[in-house]
């Protein structure tokens, strides 16, 4: 059996209002091909490069976010390349004095080690037309604020390197340093690999690294190092030897396929930017501890909180995890909701937080969407207005599905709905007895099914009752009266 060892090298393209070195804008929406563009981002002979600054400071702000350390001086460094989607020939990038080093993330109570994050731009992006026998290039993205973390080789499966590139995507979101949308090509990851003999793991000395590109969803990332698991394994089964190559993930065929053979980084002749000065973070008057303090609460955070706060189970605490507006949503509905409690005269209480959790993640995400804009529609006050209503049972959770559509639609309270539209529960019990007799004069056969025995009649009989009254009936009561009268 063999034991797998995984490093990751991944790339985040940082929100910015311009490119890495020059003024163009930095739009990951832009639809016309080459329109932010210029003599600088397109490598003219005699332009030079200008550092941005908010590119620096949200690398710096990730780096403090990972526990990394900041030096006190940093450079760039040309990475040179011939590549059609690089107009200049090479690459300004940062290779031995990178903005942060070291730094942890913890997956699953494990430390996974940050190797270094640097900032580097982004290349241009190929266009192959269906069936064409030429390719077209847009440098929109050319020059763009890139982030690359490279980790330690710390990782020792596929799930847990999935979870990794989601966790860091999701702290990227909190910092608001990157969209990351992997589908976009916002955040990138390439894996690196190797696998040894289970018997010999104290070895210091690795297997053969393979590193695979092209992994686009987290689906591929995790698929990807299963596959090559199980290649590298049959090749050293039958006594074979692994290449160090790149290869290049195939998300059709759902397998690696050898692109080229591995260059080292002395292929790339690195040598230190002359048309850029050094980051002396001192001189420059970076101030860490600013940066620091813009760091929110992480998601790692929150989840101890919300879970400590408002005893939620797992899976709902991290919906809201997830879902940074959602959470943010929740706490101030349930902050409503303590004043309505008091007002009210109802106790506050895990009970009261469960409701609103569920109706918030089963209800209203169910009306509206994940991608909700709800928040606009409905103030987490008449939402914690809402909960109380159901709480008192002044709407059944019937009636209360119809309330919630029509905060949705409306944005009006819900006590103002249901007056209007009255939804008010009959908890009259004078009434209610009135609809249950014509409903038992009407139905005599599930009548006599149900004093012969069967249940099923009984749940036919209320659901008669409940239309007869627009489900606006308390089901509590019904049962109740129905039962004295049969
Ligand atoms: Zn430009
Ligand atoms: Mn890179």
């Amino acid at each position: 059996m063999y034991f797998p060892t995984i490093g990751l090298e991944i790339h985040a393209e940082l929100k910015t209002k311009s490119k890495m070195f020059c003024s163009c804008a930095n739009d990951p929406d832009e639809k016309q091909a080459n329109i932010n563009i210029c003599p600088v981002c397109m490598g003219h002979p005699g332009t030079l490069p200008v550092i941005n600054e908010q590119a620096k400071r949200k690398v710096i702000k990730t780096g403090l976010a990972l526990n990394s350390q900041i030096p006190e001086y940093s450079k760039f460094d040309r990475k040179n390349y011939f590549y059609p989607d690089l107009p200049k020939g090479y690459q300004i990038s940062q290779y031995d004095m990178p903005l942060c080093k070291g730094g942890f993330l913890e997956i699953n109570k494990r430390k996974i080690r940050i190797t270094r994050i640097h900032l580097e731009e982004d290349t241009g992006s190929l266009v192959h037309p269906r069936k064409a026998d030429y390719s077209l290039v847009d440098f929109n993205r050319a020059g763009r604020p890139l982030m690359e973390l490279v980790t330690e080789p710390d990782i020792h499966s596929a799930r847990e390197a999935r979870k990794f590139a989601e966790e860091l995507q999701l702290i990227l979101r909190y910092l608001d340093v990157s969209e990351a949308n992997m589908e976009k090509g916002q955040m990138r990851v390439e894996v690196n690999i190797s696998l040894q003999r289970k018997s010999k793991i104290q070895n210091p000395k690795l297997g053969t690294k393979v590193e695979i590109k092209n992994l686009n969803s987290f689906r591929a990332v995790e698929k990807g190092i299963e596959y090559e698991i199980k290649r590298q394994g049959e090749v050293l089964e039958k006594g074979g030897k692994i290449i160090q190559e790149t290869r290049g993930w195939h998300d059709v065929k759902q397998i690696t396929i050898s692109q080229r053979e591995k260059e080292e980084s002395h292929d790339y002749r690195y040598f230190p930017e002359p048309d850029l000065p050094i980051i002396n973070i001192k001189n420059q008057m970076i101030n860490l501890n600013k940066i620091q303090a813009e760091i929110p609460e992480l998601p790692r955070q929150r989840r101890k909180r919300f879970k400590k706060e408002y005893g939620l189970d797992e899976k709902s605490t991290e919906v809201f995890v997830q879902n940074k507006n959602l959470g943010e949503y929740f706490e101030k509905a349930i902050s409503e909701l303590k004043n309505w409690a008091k007002i009210k005269k109802i106790k506050f209480g895990a009970d009261l937080i469960k409701l609103t959790s569920n109706y918030l993640i089963n209800e209203l995400i169910g009306i509206a969407g994940r991608d909700f804009k709800f928040h606009e529609k409905i103030s987490p006050e008449n939402f914690a207005e809402f909960i109380t209503l159901i709480c008192q049972s002044k709407i059944s959770s019937k009636i209360a599905k119809i309330v919630l559509k029509e905060m949705l639609n409306t944005g009006a309270d819900p006590s103002h709905i249901i007056e209007e539209k009255k939804l008010t529960q009959i908890t009259d019990e004078s009434e209610i007895e009135k609809v249950i007799k014509k409903v038992i004069s009407t139905n005599p056969k599930p009548v006599e099914d149900y004093k012969k025995g069967k249940q099923n009649a009984l749940q036919f009989l209320i659901g008669q009752i409940m239309a007869a009254t627009k489900g606006k009936a308390n089901p509590e009561t019904v049962n109740k009266i129905l039962r004295k009268f049969l």
